[in-house]
């Protein structure tokens, strides 16, 4: 197989790629091991999603992420953009944004490969020259001018040789998993604010117990579902390296089992949902962190903080330093930082207190964004692989902020038109003529 671009992982990140290089008139193909799109946004069900709100008269993220929403909303998946936008979180349907996107990409004119899992790449002095995956045809190679990793663990990137990191540098150690599940049958009405308060107290109390590992109390709420009665849970950790497919298999089955547990807690406990039920499951353990590359710029905890801009600015990112304990503890740790109150032993705390971020300092300044760089997306040597979405280069902090899907949308919408200009120019990916990027960044109203 042969397309000029090629684009491999479908989430939030791959989509937009794939949306934008084809937009932008290159001919593409998006490769994705299951059958659908939307990568954590379906295979996890996390929401809402996150990143975009700067304040509720300006986003800070728009082009794809727009495009998506306005289809997702005529097909009833979430609400219209101009309200969207204006919300800290979109709350949508998981089982929408399947066909939202894939009805998108088709009108840019994407092409799709299903069911086919990258196992292999060709390269050579920084040129990926083709990539095999496996399938049900057994070996498959595809051929490209440009390729696109949107895997989210930088698959493409590290099978190529391009150097990368994992977690934090002292230990190696990657934010935690987790599950998202949802609930259905909820009486939604008989939960008023002494019923959830009550509930709250006894999770509390089940944690201190260490009866439930879980780092929140819930109740759920209006995430990766808009529909009434049903609520998306995302409560759970489990530490581990993502990467390694025997940890990956032990976070499944032990997430499903503590959100089988959580579930028969508020089942058995709560009033308004003594008629309920699980009516999903993840069908991929939720991973926050696992790679990064080594780009040509990575991204830093002072960028984040103090919303440094840069020239060749390709994507907004509000969010700000979220890392969920790499260690999987729930007990008195919100976030891994300074002031965490953990009473267990943590290497991290004894060890490199200051390299912890300060529960004070997470923020970019308010109202403000800080600039992902044209370069966080281009693996240093590389001759014509981009990378996008929570892979990118960017240290273990910054990542923590990166990593959410409005974020992940505008880092794949960015490498989806350098994709599609380094092959109008005949340039390599470093060599991209930025200020063209930027122009059509904009003129696709995605903001720089
Ligand atoms: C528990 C949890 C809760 C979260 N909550 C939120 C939230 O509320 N809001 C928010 O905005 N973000 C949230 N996030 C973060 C966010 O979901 C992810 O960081 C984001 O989805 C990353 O996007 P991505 O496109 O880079 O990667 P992914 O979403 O991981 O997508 C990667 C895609 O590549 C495919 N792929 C991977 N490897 C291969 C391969 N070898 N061959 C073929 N295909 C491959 C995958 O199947 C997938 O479709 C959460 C994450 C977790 C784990």
């Amino acid at each position: 197989m042969k397309s000029k671009v090629v684009v491999v992982g479908a989430g939030p990140a791959g989509m937009a790629a794939a949306w934008a290089s084809a937009k932008t008139g290159a001919e593409t193909l998006l490769v994705e091991r299951y059958g659908f799109c939307g990568g954590m946004a379906t295979t996890g069900i996390v929401g809402p999603i996150l990143g975009h709100y700067l304040n509720e008269n300006q986003p800070a993220v728009a082009g794809f992420l727009k495009v998506l929403i306005e289809h997702l909303h005529k097909i009833g998946g979430c609400e219209p953009w101009e309200k969207a936008f204006k919300k800290y979180g979109i709350p949508f349907d998981s089982e929408l944004l399947k066909i939202a996107a894939e009805q998108v990409l088709l009108d840019a004119g994407v092409k799709f490969l299903y069911h086919s899992c990258l196992s292999a790449v060709n390269s050579e002095n920084g040129k990926v020259k083709s990539i095999e995956v496996v399938n049900k045809n057994g070996k498959m190679e595809i051929e490209g001018e440009i390729f696109i990793d949107g895997t989210g663990d930088a698959d493409i990137a590290y099978f190529g040789g391009f150097e990368c990191t994992k977690g934090r540098p002292q230990d190696g150690k990657t934010e935690s998993m987790g599950s998202v599940f949802k609930i259905a049958g909820i009486d939604e009405e008989k939960l008023t604010e002494d019923i959830v308060r009550e509930a709250r107290e006894k999770l509390k109390q089940l944690r201190q117990n260490g009866e439930l590992k879980i780092y929140n109390e819930g109740p759920g709420g209006k995430g990766s579902t808009i529909r009434k009665g049903e609520r998306s849970f995302n409560m759970t950790r489990f530490a581990g390296d993502a990467t390694n497919a025997i940890e990956l298999t032990q976070a499944e089955i032990e997430l499903r089992k503590e959100a089988f547990k959580i579930y028969e807690f508020f089942k058995n406990n709560v009033k308004g949902f003594e008629n309920s039920y699980i009516s999903s499951f993840h069908i991929n353990a939720g991973i926050r962190e696992t790679r990064q590359i080594k780009g040509l710029y990575t991204l830093n905890e002072q960028d984040v903080i103090e919303g440094k801009k840069a020239d060749d600015s390709i994507a907004r990112c509000t969010y700000w330093i979220d890392i969920h304990c790499p260690l999987g503890r729930t007990i008195n740790t919100h976030l891994c930082c300074k002031e965490c109150e953990t009473t267990q032993y943590c290497f991290m705390l004894d060890r490199y207190k200051d390299y912890l971020p300060s529960k004070s300092k997470l923020h970019p300044p308010e109202n403000d964004w800080f600039s992902i760089a044209a370069r966080c997306l281009i693996p240093e040597q590389s001759k014509n692989l981009l990378v996008a979405g929570r892979c990118i280069s960017a240290d273990h902090k910054a990542m923590g902020a990166i990593r959410v899907m409005a974020t992940c949308m505008a880092t794949g919408h960015a490498a989806g038109v350098m994709a599609a200009v380094a092959l109008k120019n005949r340039c390599d990916v470093n060599a991209v003529p930025v200020k063209q990027v930027q122009d059509i960044i904009i003129s696709q109203e995605g903001l720089i």
